[in-house]
């Protein structure tokens, strides 16, 4: 395997025993950037000199005789709604196409105490609304398995950049599968920590009853060094819980036995792809082999989740983004007065997803449809989270697909808004409810395109979702599959 393609664990064990250099590391990387980014596009910002600056300092702290932590040195990207002191973050939006935010979001502090190499922001949906990146204003980002298909959305970016070699991890958000999601159509680890497991401080709000940040990496093991950098209490962002972490990597253990998984049977949707419910029934079958319990659950208003999450999410969306006014922040359009302004400067800087989702939004808050609309999402939620609270009663963690389809082409499904809210089904029930996912690879489709399943976890009970994906993972070699890009 070429360096840019083994996971961080690798790297870190290579970096320590002196087999190679952080810069060394680094400029395999870059040259990997300038190998494959002009097809793939998951940047929006290189950092190429900061990169081979921070590389530089890691081999000193080596050369030294230091001992280095776990990402020391490691490449990764950050999503460009993340925000980075002194380097643009945009959210793929127009309307920040300046911003440079003038302080870090907690999460960065504290990947940046960890001393990697940051290789830059990687692209997504504007606003982190959408399913595909190709509600980027910007450009779309392309599949590294397929350059003609989307790589999921909306950290579309971040999970090509890692599966593409282009970094070696990634920090996504995920507010309804934002992070699984791409990393199931990518073929990469990703988790949707449980809400309030990570600070949100500095990230750029979408729906903020649901916004999380999380990892994407190339295996568990590297998913669960991340968590362990990046969890934890924040005063910065009220909604972050005050409880203890526990080291993940101690959940790195491959042992299922006596574990009770629930297949959720309305997961298991009309329409979905047949390949992928093969993939995902094949890995129960290894699981329960494995010496795992599996069990049929049901979880009633999952039908539900779609059409809740998508008055929850665009009326927290419609608020969170009044502030792009052309005063506070962001660009500004001038106009004959105030009202004249704010409409110029909000109608020629945001996409038509963003506008479309901001109109829902306005609409289901307003006086007459409150109680109709959002009022009602609100108890359908509370109904959702219920269905969850009853399963857990009976089982340890529950699987079901991560997406109804692999990935799709670019352009196929972006003209149909409807088509795609339906592509969330199955990932954004436990945004509403809270609660942590992860997705993993699982295999292919005929066409070659990743599938992955996703685990759902009870509350702050990421242990359970790292021991029951690390247990699959080691006994298939899926997540060793690396796309054949730029002419290897
Ligand atoms: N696809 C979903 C949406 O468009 C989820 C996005 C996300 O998690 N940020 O809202």
């Amino acid at each position: 395997m070429k360096l840019y393609e083994q996971p961080a664990h690798v790297l870190h064990d290579m970096l320590v025993n002196k087999e190679i250099t952080a810069l060394e590391l680094t400029e395999a990387v870059l040259a990997r950037i300038d190998e494959v980014e002009g097809d793939v596009k998951a940047y929006l910002t290189i950092t190429r000199d900061e990169a081979v600056a921070q590389a530089k300092a890691v081999d000193e702290k080596i050369a030294k005789g230091e001992a280095i932590g776990f990402l020391e040195g490691i490449p990764g990207a950050i999503k460009d709604n993340i925000c980075t002191k002194g380097v643009k973050t945009t959210c793929a939006s127009k309307i920040l196409q300046n911003f440079v935010p003038p302080y870090n979001a907690t999460v960065v502090e504290k990947i940046n105490a960890a001393n990697p190499v940051i290789m830059g922001k990687t692209n997504m949906d504007e606003f982190a609304m959408g399913g595909s990146t190709e509600n980027s204003a910007y450009y779309p980002t392309a599949n590294p398995w397929n350059t003609d298909c989307v790589p999921g959305g909306s950290s579309g970016g971040s999970a090509a950049a890692v599966a593409a070699g282009t970094a070696i991890w990634a920090l996504g958000s995920d507010t309804g599968g934002s992070i699984r999601q791409p990393a199931s159509f990518c073929g990469v680890v990703g988790m949707k920590p449980t809400y309030g497991r990570v600070s949100r401080y500095g990230l750029v709000a979408y729906a903020s009853s649901l916004d999380q940040i999380g990892p994407l990496t190339k295996d568990v093991t590297d998913c669960a060094n991340l968590l362990n950098i990046i969890a934890g209490h924040d005063e910065m962002d009220s909604t972050c819980v005050n409880e203890e972490v526990p080291d993940y990597t101690k959940a790195l253990v491959q042992d299922v036995k006596g574990l009770k998984i629930g297949l959720p049977k309305e997961y298991f949707v009309k329409g979905m792809d047949p390949e992928v419910e093969a993939s995902v029934r094949a890995a129960v079958k290894q699981l329960e082999d494995l010496g795992a319990e599996v069990v049929e659950i049901s979880l009633p208003n999952t039908d539900y989740a779609i059409s809740t999450y998508y008055l929850i999410a665009p009326a927290e969306a419609a608020t969170n983004l009044q502030r792009y006014d052309g005063v506070s922040y962001g660009m500004r359009e001038d106009g004959a007065d105030i009202v004249e302004m704010m409409t110029n400067t909000r109608s020629k800087y945001f996409g038509e997803e963003v506008k479309r989702r901001i109109m829902i939004g306005n609409y289901a808050l307003s006086a007459g449809y409150y109680d109709a609309y959002y009022l009602k999402a609100l108890k359908v939620r509370r109904l959702v989270k219920e269905d969850y609270d009853k399963a857990f009663k009976q089982v340890d963690v529950i699987l079901c697909p991560t997406a109804p389809s692999p990935a799709y082409k670019i352009g196929e499904k972006i003209s149909d808004p409807l088509e795609m809210y339906l592509q969330d089904a199955c990932t954004v029930p436990l945004n509403l409810a809270g609660l942590p996912g992860m997705s993993i690879p699982c295999g292919f489709s005929k066409d070659g395109m990743p599938i992955g399943l996703q685990l759902i976890g009870k509350a702050l009970d990421e242990e359970t979702l790292i021991r029951v994906a690390y247990t699959y993972e080691q006994s298939q070699k899926y997540h060793e599959a690396r796309p054949q890009l730029g002419g290897k």
